[in-house]
C-alpha cells in the first residue's frame, strides 16, 4: 500500500521520531500550525479512528499523548483527529494531532 505514514513508521525517509514505542511513532508535522505540531501515528496502518478495532491501541495511543507531552513539558495542548475528507483529513493513516506553543481560538 502507497501509504505515506506507513513509509515514514517504517523509517524509509529517516524522519525523527520525537517519541517512539513497540506500537506507536510521534514525528512533527511537515506543515506545522503552531510552534508544536506533532503527528501520533500507530505503526500499523488504519485508514481512520472508525477503523480501529483494537482497544488496547485506543488506549496506548492516548497514554502516548500524556506521555510525550510530560516529556516535553507541553502543559496545554490541543489533540485532534481528523476522520474523514469533510472533516479536513487528508492522510488516510489514522494520527492524533498534538498543537501547542501558542493561543488557539475555537473549533471550525
Ligand atoms: P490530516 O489533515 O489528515 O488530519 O493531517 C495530515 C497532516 O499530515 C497535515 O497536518 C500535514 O501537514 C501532515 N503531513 C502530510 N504529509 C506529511 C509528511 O510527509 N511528513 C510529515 N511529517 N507530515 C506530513
Ligand atoms: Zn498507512
Amino acid at each position: 500500500m502507497d501509504c505515506i505514514f506507513c513509509k515514514i513508521a517504517n523509517g524509509e525517509f529517516n524522519t525523527e521520531f520525537v517519541y517512539e514505542t513497540e506500537n506507536i511513532v510521534v514525528f512533527k508535522d511537515i506543515n506545522p500550525v503552531a510552534p508544536t505540531h506533532l503527528l501520533v501515528v500507530p505503526k500499523k496502518h488504519y485508514s481512520n479512528l472508525s477503523e480501529v478495532d483494537d482497544k488496547n491501541l485506543l488506549a496506548e495511543l492516548m497514554e502516548t499523548v500524556q506521555n510525550v507531552t510530560k516529556k516535553l513539558n507541553i502543559e496545554s495542548f490541543r489533540t485532534v483527529i481528523n476522520t474523514g475528507k469533510e472533516a479536513g483529513q487528508e492522510v488516510f493513516h489514522l494520527h492524533i494531532h498534538i498543537i501547542s506553543g501558542r493561543k488557539l481560538e475555537g473549533l471550525g
